[in-house]
């Protein structure tokens, strides 16, 4: 059962009177919030085969996370990303969309799915605030779908797109991770399906976290590359649009369809970086790429009616963010050994 989120009213001002600036003089303003590390699907580059998920009393309750992002929003956080993990599969997941859907002064609540469960929640998350979604397709291919998620079924995925386009959110943009020799052939057909459904796009490099079963450097396939391959047969036009993060975005000629490449691997956007990520531990990431991190649960645990020390602790966080990550996907060992599952994507 629910219960209702201890109120932080009357410890927190209503308005923010301290903001996030970390020592660099970036402003903090988006959260990226994993909720459960547990996938229904298992995709080659996000997890092993076999996975031991975190037991129950180590994640953060839905009543803590909402609690966090509100502690986070009275810092100034305006956009806050649920991601995961599968978010969706998390039991009452849209009690929290919900609950912090209604919050002041957030003004962009986001959320990243595999689309497994979209058709049958797309309408309501619609109806709690999402405003935008990115929905994760590596492959046209149902065969092909199901070698890469080890679990996943596209056809469930993709009427969780046809669902989602229906509920009418802002935006819907699919996220695509290119290997090569695996899927990096159909980065135009999935550019083309995003064309005919009038969505966006976004290829993203694969980044070495947490130790999978293939080398990272075998599979790895750059979007310069695939940025090539798609302006053989369109004509795509820089945008000078920018989320503060590792994509840059093309508009596509004659079509309503935006390109996103999501390169992590090059530096040129840390000097904006505007974000910050919770594990579904708690644990606050300064930076993806990066160990540095901060543990909140025992905050959240130890002070039940207070947010004082919280709001402490993620003050003094700011001094702690690195100025940028470091992949180097020549190593044996993964630079991060989490999986992106754990931190969320
Ligand atoms: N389960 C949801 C999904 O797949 O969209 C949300 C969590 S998932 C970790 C978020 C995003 O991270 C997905 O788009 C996924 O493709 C991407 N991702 C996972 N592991 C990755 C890796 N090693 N390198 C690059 N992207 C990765
Ligand atoms: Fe699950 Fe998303 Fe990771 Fe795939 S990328 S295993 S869907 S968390």
């Amino acid at each position: 059962m629910i219960n209702k989120v201890p109120s932080t009213k009357q410890n927190i001002p209503a308005k923010a009177s301290q903001t996030l600036i970390d020592q660099f003089g970036r402003t903090v303003d988006y959260i990226r919030l994993s909720i459960t590390d547990r996938c229904d699907f298992r995709c080659v580059y996000c997890m092993a085969e076999e996975m031991t998920f975190l037991p129950r009393n180590e994640v953060l309750s839905l009543e803590e996370c909402a609690r966090l992002v509100k502690v986070f929003v009275s810092l100034g956080v305006s956009k806050v990303r649920i991601t995961g993990g599968e978010p969706l599969v998390r039991k009452n997941a849209l009690w929290l969309f919900e609950t912090i859907g209604k919050l002041d002064g957030l003004n962009e609540l986001v959320l990243t799915t595999n689309g497994s469960q979209l058709e049958k929640q797309a309408q309501d998350l619609k109806n709690a605030g999402v405003k935008r979604i990115n929905i994760s397709v590596d492959s046209l291919n149902p065969e092909r779908f199901k070698k890469i998620t080890r679990t996943g079924e596209l056809d469930k995925v993709l009427r969780g797109i046809q669902a989602a386009k229906l509920a009418g959110f802002e935006n819907i943009k699919l996220n695509t991770v290119l290997m090569r020799g695996v899927n990096d052939d159909e980065a135009l057909s999935l550019l083309d399906f995003a064309i005919a459904q009038k969505i966006d796009i976004s290829f993203i490099e694969e980044m070495p976290l947490g130790d999978v079963d293939h080398s990272r450097e075998s599979s790895f396939c750059s979007n310069t590359d695939t940025l090539k391959m798609l302006q053989s047969k369109h004509t795509l036009t820089a945008s000078a649009e920018t989320t503060g993060g590792p994509a840059r975005y093309w508009r596509v000629a004659n079509t309503e369809t935006r390109v996103g490449f999501i390169s992590p691997h090059s530096h040129n956007f840390c000097e904006s970086c505007n974000r910050v990520r919770i594990t579904c531990k708690g644990e606050l990431y300064l930076c993806l790429g990066q160990e540095d991190k901060v543990d909140l649960m025992p905050l959240l645990r130890d002070h039940p009616e207070n947010d004082q020390p919280l709001i402490d602790a993620i003050l003094s966080s700011m001094a702690i963010k690195p100025k940028g990550h470091d992949f180097d996907l020549k190593r044996a060992e993964p630079a991060v050994i989490r999986f992106m599952s754990h931190t969320g994507g």
